[in-house]
């Protein structure tokens, strides 16, 4: 890109970036993801919505169809962006959803947000998805802020909570502060900063915040509160400990993903809610550049660009419509404004943009980068699409994800097999699942791959939801999915019994496997042949 076309925006379009943060909770179901998602929107005085995040989860008066789907598996499904400020912040939370089944949506949420606030249930330490998830920001390389939480029921020793985050996740983990007594007797933090204990009081429910006082450690109110004076010498000497050995806190390396800062509490609670939220609001960053195929775009460079990183359809069924949810990167979006959709070269029109909050809909008359804006009715985006008033950007592909997951996915009623055939290409377009095609011919129904089996019922919902065609789910009984390098010779490969080989919607040659054995057979005997758990780059 020419570097003379980049111009910065003005002032106030300059505050407006910096202002704006821009993240994800990411957990292990029931680590309490959706609690420190209310808590947020209580501090950030959004108080009268934070039920709104409950009633979803509680799936209490729902239409949708959607929310239909959700209501018999008792899930959550779609997720939403909730906007609110805090303290001069403009804060826009993507939620994922959590489930133990995951969706690519999950994914490519990660993929359009600056930071995340990973949390994790301390009775428990890190589970699966937990990990999982991380890995999906450390490969961005994004900051993640650590929330160990339920402080108030027995748990593992911190120390050892901090040793997990090192040993399982590999990232170092600073404490931003220390828990005062543990279960029952957790009566707050020290905050390592300010040098000063925050003894919480509880509330009811933890309705409201929770009332603080703060005070030095040596005060006797806090010996008092710890209840023990053992609990009192050991907490005073885990501080003591900390505080010499501890090298000092890195904000750099917060930013570039190496260290993740730590802090203690119980949501449920609002304990250490607040020392979360501002902490993380002071060490993380405002929106950053973005990259595309000719470069880095700063979010001061003038023209509006923006990315489709999900697509949601008939979210609202009296209008069997369909949003894209674009993440702003640059310039200044305004309501009605023209855009070029750089895949297609079309100019069009963002006449009907929407702010969601929960299922409420607004309309948006202006947005800023890390802002996420809803087009609705848009046919014509898919997942990875720029969106821009300066065409000569084209922001790389949102990355695809390796599925765990395999099913053939039958068409009973051949009659209706036209019908079948748009559904499902309207669907792999959405970007709900993926298609393979196995190397030895001979089977007709399509192939599909997902990151977690739940995917294959949406489909098959959504089929005979929105194309009135019937289809049956058959399981197979891969779990490993490796792109092979396109350029290694695959004459004369050694594939293990059970294994084999396929290639995806584009073409691109891949090894499906039953478990990681088989994929350490393979590897071990075609050392000639590199594979890659996202497909290899022309
Ligand atoms: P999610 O699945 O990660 O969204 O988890 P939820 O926020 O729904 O929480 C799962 C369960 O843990 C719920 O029953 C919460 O009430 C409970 N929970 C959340 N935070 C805390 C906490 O700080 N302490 C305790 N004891 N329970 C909590």
């Amino acid at each position: 890109m020419d570097n003379a076309a980049i111009v910065t925006t003005d002032r106030l379009g300059r505050d407006q970036i910096a202002r704006r943060r821009t993240f994800a909770i990411v957990s292990h179901p029931d680590a309490g993801k959706t609690t420190l998602t209310e808590k947020f929107l209580l501090y950030g005085g959004a108080l009268q919505l934070a039920g709104s995040v409950t009633a979803r989860k509680n799936l209490r008066a729902t239409t949708s169809d959607w929310m239909e789907l959700e209501k018999q598996r008792g899930i959550s499904i779609s997720s939403t962006v909730l906007q609110f400020d805090y303290r001069g912040y403009r804060i826009n939370l993507l939620d994922t959803p959590g489930h133990k089944d995951f969706s690519e949506d999950t994914y490519r949420v990660l993929t359009a947000v600056d930071a995340a606030v990973m949390v994790i249930d301390a009775g428990k330490g890190i589970e699966s998805q937990t990990r999982k998830l991380f890995e999906v920001c450390r490969r961005r390389g994004v900051p993640i802020f650590t929330f160990m939480n339920k402080l108030d029921r027995p748990t593992l020793d911190p120390l050892t909570l901090l040793d997990e985050l090192e040993s399982v996740l590999g990232i170092a983990a600073y404490p931003m502060n220390w828990p005062l007594g543990t279960g029952f007797g957790f009566k707050g933090v020290w905050d390592r900063r300010t040098r000063m204990a925050h003894l919480y009081e509880r509330t009811e429910r933890g309705a409201y915040r929770a009332p603080v006082l703060t005070t030095g450690l040596s005060d006797p109110v806090v010996r008092d509160r710890l209840n023990d004076d053992d609990v009192y010498r050991t907490t005073c000497e885990e501080i003591e400990m900390l505080e010499g050995a501890g090298a000092a806190f890195d904000p750099a390396a917060v930013l570039a993903g190496r260290t993740t800062p730590v802090y203690f509490g119980s949501a449920i609670n609002n304990f250490g809610v607040q020392l979360l939220l501002d902490g993380f609001l002071e060490h993380s960053a405002a929106p950053g550049p973005r990259m595309t195929q000719t470069g880095l775009i700063a979010p001061t460079h003038r023209p509006f660009s923006a990315f489709v990183f999900k697509i949601q359809a008939n979210m609202d069924p009296r209008h069997r419509d369909r949003i894209a949810f674009v993440r702003v990167v640059s310039g200044k979006f305004e309501r009605d404004m023209t855009v070029t959709h750089v895949r297609t070269g079309k100019a069009v029109r963002l006449s009907n943009a929407a702010k969601l909050f929960g299922r409420e809909r607004e309309i948006i008359e202006e947005a800023w980068p890390g802002d996420v804006v809803g087009i609705v009715g848009n046919a014509h985006f898919a997942i990875g699409d720029t969106l821009t008033e300066d065409p000569a950007i084209v922001y790389d592909e949102i990355p695809r994800f390796a599925p765990e997951c395999f099913a053939y996915l039958e068409n009973p009623v051949a009659s209706d097999f036209k019908r079948f055939a748009k559904g499902l290409a309207q669907l792999l377009q959405e970007g709900v699942i993926q298609s393979f095609e196995l190397a030895e011919a001979g089977r007709r129904a399509p192939l599909l791959g997902a990151v977690g089996p739940l995917q294959f019922e949406i489909v098959k919902y959504r089929l005979e939801s929105e194309y009135g065609v019937a289809s049956e789910v058959r399981g197979a009984p891969w779990t490993v999915t490796r792109w092979l390098d396109p350029a290694a010779s695959r004459e004369n490969l050694l594939v293990p019994t059970g294994a084999c080989l396929a290639s995806d919607a584009q073409g691109n040659p891949v090894l499906l496997c039953v478990d990681d054995w088989q994929l350490r057979y393979f590897q071990d005997r075609n050392h000639h042949v590199q594979v890659s758990d996202q497909p290899f780059t022309p």
